[in-house]
């Protein structure tokens, strides 16, 4: 029989399975954890595209990325606006230039001006400083948020489909391990909004990188993921997947991944328990009244994930 959960950990559990909820302050729509949200020495937030100083299609916006469509000059004013609504305002905050890679960063007093002026290349920062906001640029790619309530740690992760495939959350979470003594099943987890398994069509190539990677990885994948995995895609293959007579061409067959549950599969692996890893059931894509999508729109904005610990 397992042990009887303390105090502490009830309440963790309660916070993460709780329903996310939208915030709506000074104007602009913020997207919460409530795993996090209870924990009062933080403030977090996922930003959405709603009010903002930019204009998009006729309404107003909020684009937060240097690399999206908008001017850097709106951007820096809706980033300001963004980091005074979740309680940021007076942090030095730190960003990456986001390469799709496996890289973190640790950020501390010593580090942090200088990550601050100039950017590392990388997909996630961790740190157990106060007064420092971590932030990552997401429009469909998973953006992730681990906190570890014990020893106060804090990580922001940026995983899309290479991102996944370099488990940069359990190495995250490995390196918070290592370096702070943060034991898993002290982690809260929260993924927000990403692309999801409605939406989100990759080739042969991912599949097959899945499938060399992750035992579970047909799981998390819908269509012809046998076909494509194996690499029997090829023209010859192709009638008898589809059962068309010769002479017809079929479709090239598809398939659709879910970022989303290959990360909570990474975090799990890593030891954080499956109950406190939650997601904000958003799809970025089908949602693009409320979020950017890259896959959808290609010329759009980013939208940041952000978290800090409070000076006590
Ligand atoms: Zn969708």
């Amino acid at each position: 029989m397992s042990r009887a959960l303390t105090r502490r950990e009830r309440f963790i559990r309660q916070g993460a399975a709780a329903t996310w909820q939208f915030r709506p302050t000074a104007g602009l729509l913020i997207l919460e954890s409530p795993g996090l949200r209870q924990l009062e020495w933080l403030v977090h937030g996922f930003s959405t595209r709603a009010a903002g100083a930019s204009k998009w299609k006729g309404a107003r916006a909020l684009p937060l990325g240097f690399s999206g469509w908008d001017r850097r000059k709106q951007v820096r004013e809706n980033r300001a606006k963004f980091f005074r609504t979740i309680g940021g305002a007076r942090m030095r905050v730190v960003r990456l230039r986001q390469i799709h890679s496996g890289i973190s960063y640790r950020v501390d007093r010593l580090n942090a001006l200088a990550l601050a002026k100039e950017p590392p290349r990388g997909d996630a920062l961790f740190t157990r400083e106060a007064g420092i906001l971590l932030a990552v640029e997401t429009a469909d790619c998973v953006p992730i948020l681990l906190v570890d309530t014990k020893r106060r740690a804090i990580a922001a992760i940026h995983s899309g489909w290479r991102g996944t495939l370099e488990r940069i959350a359990a190495k995250t979470l490995g390196r918070m391990q290592m370096e702070f003594g943060t034991r898993p099943e002290d982690v809260i987890a929260a993924l927000g909004p990403g692309i999801g398994r409605c939406c989100y069509q990759v080739g042969s190539d991912v599949a097959r990188e899945f499938n060399a990677q992750f035992p579970a990885a047909r799981d998390w994948f819908d269509g012809a993921f046998d076909a494509l995995a194996s690499g029997r895609s090829d023209p010859h293959w192709l009638p008898w997947l589809t059962m068309r007579p010769p002479g017809h061409r079929p479709p090239s067959p598809t398939v659709n991944l879910d970022l989303l549950a290959a990360n909570r599969a990474v975090l799990a692996d890593a030891g954080v328990p499956a109950c406190q890893i939650s997601a904000s059931g958003f799809c970025t894509a089908c949602r693009s009244d409320l979020f950017f999508s890259y896959r959808r729109e290609h010329t759009t904005g980013r939208m940041l994930a952000a978290i800090g610990i409070t000076e006590s």
